[in-house]
């Protein structure tokens, strides 16, 4: 298999690159791991834990990556330590439910662990020996973070969680800028999946070729930027 996909990077004309992906198992993360390696790069799928969906395609599968854990991040950290990565994408994620009337502050928090705090967290632990010259984030984030596109409220901590892992992505995107790599916020539309409980406008792959199209075009020039899988800017 692995063959097989460098020698379909190399038909397109391009070396093969070292994906890593966020939870990997299902959803979204999957459908990006289907689609990297079908083009030929070596993926490494990061996740709880995996699934026959995620065996059957064939790449590296990393389980126990729990991103709320700094103890199962740094043994991901050492398992990676020799490996180079060119793209790393921030996939994990959730929407947990609360209501104004009765508000469960733990549910925020915890929104807050995972979708905030998960992308830096593994940012900071593989950035010594993973991530160099040359390398692209992708936070997937949601267009729910956006002040600016705030017109129906509610949602608390997804929302909140959200604005700030696009304030996390913003700051890694200047810090970063001087070692060469860039970091893209990136929304992937509404997408039919678990998290949405299958509702949505797309479906898995359109939203991962979208995504793997916007990672494709970042630059240092236009690191920390905020997009809508399509190519929209979108606003803070
Ligand atoms: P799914 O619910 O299908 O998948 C969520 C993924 O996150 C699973 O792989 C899950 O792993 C993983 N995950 C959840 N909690 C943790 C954790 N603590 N540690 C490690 N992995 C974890 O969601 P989607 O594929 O739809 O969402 C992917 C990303 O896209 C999320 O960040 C989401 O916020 C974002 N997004 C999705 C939209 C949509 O319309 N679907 C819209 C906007 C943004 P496990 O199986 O172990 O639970």
């Amino acid at each position: 298999m692995a063959g097989a996909q460098k020698a379909g990077a190399q038909k397109a004309g391009r070396p093969s690159a070292t994906v890593a992906i966020t939870g990997a198992n299902r959803g979204i993360g999957l459908e990006l791991a289907r689609q990297y390696a079908a083009r030929g790069d070596n993926v490494i799928a990061l996740c709880r834990r995996s699934t026959p969906a995620l065996e059957a395609l064939g790449v590296r599968v990393l389980t126990g990556v729990e991103v709320t854990s700094e103890e199962a991040l740094r043994r991901a950290a050492d398992a990676l330590a020799d490996t180079r990565l060119d793209v790393l994408i921030h996939c994990a994620g959730v929407l947990l439910r609360e209501s104004l009337d009765d508000l469960n502050l733990d549910t925020i928090r915890r929104q807050f662990e995972i979708n905030a705090l998960g992308p830096l967290r593994l940012t900071a632990a593989l950035l010594p020996r993973s991530l160099g010259r040359g390398a692209r984030i992708g936070v997937i984030t949601s267009r729910m973070g956006s002040i600016g596109d705030n017109t129906s409220g509610s949602r608390y901590g997804y929302r909140m969680s959200k604005a700030a892992v696009n304030m996390a992505g913003v700051s890694l995107a200047r810090d970063l800028a001087p070692r060469g790599i860039a970091v893209a916020l990136l929304h992937p539309g509404f997408v039919r999946t678990d998290m949405t409980g299958h509702n949505g406008l797309i479906d898995p792959p359109e939203a991962a070729a979208g995504l793997i199209a916007r990672l494709d075009d970042l630059t240092i020039a236009t690191s920390g930027g905020f997009w809508h899988m399509s190519g929209e800017r979108l606003p803070w």
